[in-house]
């Protein structure tokens, strides 16, 4: 079922998967994290609320197998239904289209204990065999890190752009720059990164300072050429969304202007 073509050859010689007959997707943006638990899942989340809003119609691709969180932040539990061969997303209250591993799952605390070949096989397939419909922006929550699982997907979809996820520590600064590098690498172009937790709010005062001290976010962006999207602080409002499985109804509002940061579009 799997089609492949060689024309759109990956950097790394991968042909590019095309969809089903029954998807149109115009616009594919990637959000990757040196490392897990810097919000990747949450910015990938927000980034489709603020698209949706804008009035696109949006999918999220739940491409962390292992780690699929996209379903608990928006509340989906149900079983995704089929059509023949293909699977239809489930529909999030907002209205983003989701596929992710843990609609699956027969418990959502149930592991996914598979190697690299077949994790990367079940992100192409919620690639290939998913009745997308008409989409104008496909967000795709990578694997976190640079191993095998987010290789395959950034080599195997045909991703217009990047979004990169920090936190304010050094160390985060430091992983983000493999993510950066390994994108560069793959010739995929990077829209920009985004700094989280950068201070914190305090629910009493309102007062904001921040846990780990300046960011290092800024600095790295500027020496290294990249844009610098934005921060988000932690929130506890966005905490209480997130566990509530309302994570669309929070607004960022340097997310709204990612679509005019893509490069422009190329015929797929
Ligand atoms: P990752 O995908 O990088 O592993 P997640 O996006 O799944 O991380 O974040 C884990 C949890 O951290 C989320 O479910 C959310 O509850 C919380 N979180 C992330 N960013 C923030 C933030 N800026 N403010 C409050 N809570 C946050």
């Amino acid at each position: 079922m799997t089609q492949m073509i060689d024309a759109q050859k990956a950097a790394g010689g991968m042909p590019k998967l095309l969809v089903s007959e029954h998807s149109r997707i115009r616009r594919i943006i990637a959000v990757m994290s040196g490392k897990g638990g810097v919000g990747k899942s949450t910015v990938t989340t927000l980034l489709a609320a603020a698209l949706r809003h804008d009035g696109h119609r949006v999918g999220i691709l739940d491409a962390d197998i292992t780690g699929p969180s996209i379903p608990k932040l928006l509340g989906l539990r149900h079983k995704p239904a089929s059509d023949g061969d293909l699977l239809l997303p489930s529909l999030s209250q907002s209205g983003i289209r989701v596929m992710s591993m843990n609609l699956l799952l027969p418990h959502d605390s149930d592991p996914v204990i598979w190697r690299g070949p077949l994790v990367a096989r079940a992100v192409q397939q919620f690639y290939t065999d998913v009745s997308w419909g008409e989409i104008d922006y496909l967000v795709v929550d990578l694997p976190p890190g640079t191993g095998d699982s987010p290789l395959t997907v950034l080599q195997s979809l045909p991703v217009d752009g990047l979004v990169v996820v920090s936190s304010p520590q050094d160390l985060a600064a430091m992983v983000v720059m493999k993510a950066v590098k390994m994108a560069q690498k793959l010739e995929i172009p990077i829209i920009g990164v985004v700094e989280n937790m950068s201070s914190v709010k305090c629910p009493y005062c309102g007062e904001s300072f921040s846990l780990f001290g300046e960011g290092q976010t800024r600095r790295m962006c500027s020496e290294h050429g990249l844009r610098f999207l934005g921060v988000l602080p932690l929130d506890p409002l966005l905490a209480k969304l997130c566990d509530q499985g309302l994570a669309d109804q929070y607004d960022v509002a340097f997310l709204h202007g990612i679509p005019e940061l893509l490069p422009p579009c190329t015929e797929r």
